[in-house]
């Protein structure tokens, strides 16, 4: 995965007719470029900021059927994402795992009622299912979640779904698109296309971000998976296209492992406005998320407003014993949700179905919206089956149910150090032998992580800037903001060893992560002293 090689490849072959181009590098467009790829289609996919910088690095971090829709009765959704999560456990198994979860009960009819839905939930998971669920008492319920708030609590019901490592997971899927012969690419932005005298797409015109170098790209199909930004994408196609998504923010807090002790991850059906809660064990963590508040423009920084903070901690502390406070929040991460919609909607955004859609333009673009990471893989076999059509290329069949993902190990034991690297982290552990012992050095005391990961980020992993290892590579800007700060003139000077860069890059990155770290602290209040 060398960003220079890919680079000199794209330019070097400017006439090169690719099959299919892809425009953005979140969970849509890197399974689009496997898709293709894995197909035997001359691929490239461009990104331009980095991979999973958008949503695809935000999410609650679920690989689940959905319960939620469950309840809003969208079963042909969730029996598509419950296939989905058994196929991705099996593909990925170095960063999905199996999470336990319980719902809390607290009046006499949910245990029975949830208990049958969650039977349900795993029928319909079939031989892809991850452990029955099952009704517990209140007193095993509080054996799991020992700090879970006891007052009222009648019991539990368990069941299971996946968890994983989002942007980690991106990453592996840029590589193993890589693997089966894509060009992928980030910092790469689509700044516009060219058509044929039909009126055709028949290219994109590329800005290169880190050079401003701009060139042409010939493709014989053209997919818009640019998330949040798939609208800006279809007014460089056409003057006024159709809205195909709207935008709804969720927020996720942070704290410390202690305000959820045991392994279990907590889910509350209903909260005050209707959503559902999670509380989620992570990398040593605990997430608390997600909130669902309608935004007007897109960003690859959106930011969680005061309200959903406190709506966070409010809620959560309606739950726990221990009542997590602003000060308790280590970092707090807002994504954007594209939602697939045809011609607007007078839905609220928490009740806008989750289904991907895929649309073709007068001129040919293929574009897809919506959908869930956990069903990445289906999303990119439709869109390839719709790019095979338009473009006229060779039919061939969809091989990724079965494909290992990079990084691939079976029986990952992930409470070892380097787990998330999977197959990978035996060379990572062989870097830090002779003649590199200091790459063994941990990069802060609040985290396992060392120092040759950050080399392996740049040399294997496209990794451009200090925010893109500290923010995706690992994840110490999602975990801990003021630590992931500190980590960063440490993070800078490697990088700047193996990128050949000088002091004043070096300075100028710890500025910029600075400042990027400093929107991952929850405001101070003027109340707060
Ligand atoms: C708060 C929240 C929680 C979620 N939790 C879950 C969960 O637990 N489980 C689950 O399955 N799903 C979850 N989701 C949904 C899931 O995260 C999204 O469906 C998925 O990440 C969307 O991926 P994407 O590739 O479509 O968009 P993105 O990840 O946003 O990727 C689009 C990319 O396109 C790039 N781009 C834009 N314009 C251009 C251009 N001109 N040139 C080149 N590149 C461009 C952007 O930089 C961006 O990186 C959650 C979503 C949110 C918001």
């Amino acid at each position: 995965m060398n960003r220079t090689l890919m680079l000199q490849h794209l330019k070097a072959n400017p006439d090169k007719l690719w099959d299919v181009i892809i425009i953005g590098g979140g969970a849509t467009g890197l399974g689009a470029a496997v898709d293709a790829a894995s197909r035997g289609f001359d691929t490239l996919l461009v990104e331009q900021s980095d991979f999973a910088k958008g949503t695809s690095s935000r999410s609650t971090k679920l690989v689940h059927g959905g319960v939620r829709y469950l309840a809003q009765g969208d079963l042909s959704l969730v029996f598509e994402a419950l296939h989905e999560r058994g196929l991705l456990l099996q593909n990925a198994p170095h960063l999905v795992r199996n999470q336990r979860f319980i719902i809390p009960t607290y009046e006499w009819w949910e245990g029975p009622f949830y208990n049958i839905g969650m039977k349900v939930y795993d029928l319909m998971a079939g031989k892809l299912g991850l452990g029955p669920s099952q009704e517990i008492s209140k007193e095993e319920t509080l054996s799991a979640i020992p700090n879970l708030d006891q007052r009222g609590l009648l019991g539990g019901v368990i069941y299971y779904d996946g968890q994983f490592d989002d942007s980690r997971l991106a990453i592996n899927l840029a590589q193993t698109a890589i693997e089966h012969g894509a060009t992928v690419i980030n910092y790469v932005r689509a700044v516009g296309f060219s058509k044929d005298a039909k009126y055709l797409l028949n290219g994109v015109q590329l800005l290169e971000v880190e050079s401003n170098e701009r060139f042409l790209a010939k493709g014989k199909t053209i997919v818009n998976a640019a998330g949040v930004f798939v609208g800006d994408i279809e007014a460089m196609d056409t003057e006024k296209p159709e809205q195909s998504v709207i935008l709804s923010r969720g927020v996720h807090i942070v704290l410390d492992r202690s305000f959820l002790q045991g392994d279990s991850a907590i889910m509350i059906p209903h909260t005050t406005d209707g959503r559902v809660l999670f509380a989620v064990p992570w990398h040593d963590r605990t997430i608390i998320g997600t909130t669902d508040t309608a935004v007007e423009d897109p960003s690859l920084e959106p930011r969680a407003s005061d309200e959903e903070i406190d709506f966070l901690l409010k809620s959560s502390a309606a739950y726990l014993r221990k009542d997590p406070k602003r000060d308790d929040v280590l970092s707090v991460f807002a994504g954007l949700r594209p939602l697939a919609v045809s011609n607007g909607t007078s839905m609220s955004t928490k009740d806008i179905p989750r289904k991907h859609q895929i649309s073709v333009s007068r001129s040919g673009l293929i574009t897809i919206t919506g959908g869930k990471w956990t069903i990445y893989r289906k999303m990119a076999e439709d869109a390839i089956d719709k790019a095979i059509l338009v473009g006229g290329l060779d039919e061939h069949e969809c091989v990724t149910k079965h494909l290992p993902i990079h990084g691939y190990r079976r029986n990952n034991d992930f409470e070892e150090p380097l787990y998330y690297y999977g197959a990978d982290k035996t060379q990572i552990e062989e870097m830090v032998l002779f003649p590199n012992p200091e790459l063994r050095r941990q990069l802060h005391p609040s985290f396992p992580y060392i120092e040759a990961e950050v080399a392996w980020a740049v040399r294997h992993e496209m990794a451009r800037t200090v925010e893109d290892f500290l923010a995706r590579r690992v994840r110490a800007l999602f975990l801990d903001a003021r630590a992931s700060m500190e980590m960063a003139p440490g993070v800078a000077r490697i990088m700047a060893q193996e990128l050949h860069r000088d002091s004043h890059w070096m300075q100028d990155q710890i500025e910029r992560f600075k400042e990027l770290a400093m929107g991952y602290l929850p405001p101070r209040r003027v109340t707060d002293g």
